[in-house]
């Protein structure tokens, strides 16, 4: 058999596909169109493809009115995206809510390999347990209390009726390269605990949709506000256990008032159609995201 001497064949950069990922859970506001601004420079930059992702998967609190008016902010903004609910594409349906097949397929996958466990526990014996530290965005770190039942997954033909659980690899250090905030490190078991996958009341959890769908849209890079940093351990979790491909990470830093409030947390967080309402520009707004350093 003859060798070849190695041919250094020149592999085209992966297609760049980014994505926005707003809810319809109310009115966009400044910080949201800084983030969703820098995902559209982004793709810009990458010459690539941009997706809209209707986030609509709770029930109780996605309002359709809302889906309507933050597509309708965004292009007043003067983003443009080649994919979602309004324009179609390949990897359709764009809204959540219709893509509950991709999130009982990721379920079962977890389910049968084990990675996850149903959890019993009441919101009260959560509340009793949830003296371990959290900075109050998160859920309650969750103690354990069912993960030691093991066999009880195969009783469940269907997630409904419990919470499900994903088992954290106790102590391993979770390590990314953030393209804006640079290497993260999150200890799974200490920074975060058994985080839910499907809730008790029949919707996936944030975590599971999120990683189902970006790689079944074949997204390489994710652009999302710095609050989410410690989700993407957990999500880089479920991509393994899942066996997708990591996208890449970049985290934009939150917009905050002159007190240094993040303005998400504001009671009176000016929406983007009040701004507008007042004649401000989109330029106006945008130029409110520069000091955000994204
Ligand atoms: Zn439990």
């Amino acid at each position: 058999m003859t060798s070849h001497p190695a041919t250094i064949v020149p592999v085209p950069p992966p297609h760049y596909r980014g994505r926005l990922a707003p809810s319809p859970t109310g009115l966009l506001h400044i910080g949201h169109a800084c983030t969703f601004w820098t995902a559209y420079q982004r793709t810009l930059l990458n010459n690539g493809v941009l997706i809209l992702r209707d986030e609509d998967l709770d029930p109780q609190r996605s309002k359709p009115q809302y889906a309507e008016a933050m597509l309708e902010d965004l292009r007043w903004l003067g983003i443009r995206w080649q994919e979602g609910p309004d324009v179609g594409g390949k990897f359709s349906p764009y809204r959540q809510s219709q893509r509950r097949e991709f999130y009982i397929n990721a379920w079962r996958r977890l389910r049968d390999s084990g990675a996850i466990y149903p959890c019993t526990c009441s919101r009260k014996d959560l509340a009793l347990a949830a003296a371990a530290p959290n900075d109050g965005d998160d859920e309650p770190m969750y103690p354990g209390h069912c993960r030691k039942s093991v066999g009880q997954s195969a009783n469940y033909a269907v997630p409904a009726g419990v919470n499900w659980r994903f088992r954290v690899p106790d102590g391993e250090t979770i390590q990314f390269l953030d393209q804006h905030q640079g290497p993260q490190s999150y200890v799974a078991g200490e920074d975060f605990g058994d985080f839910v996958v499907w809730r008790r009341d029949d919707v996936p959890a944030y975590q599971l949709a999120v990683v189902a769908d970006d790689a079944a849209m074949q997204v390489t890079e994710v652009v999302r506000g710095t609050d989410l940093l410690k989700s993407t351990a957990c999500q880089l979790l479920l991509i393994r256990a899942l066996e997708l491909p990591v996208p890449a990470y970049f985290h934009c830093d939150l917009v905050r008032d002159a007190s240094g409030l993040r303005l998400a947390k504001r009671h009176d967080a000016l929406s983007l159609r009040t701004l507008r309402e007042q004649g401000q520009t989109p330029g106006h707004v945008l130029s409110r995201c520069s000091y955000s350093g994204c």
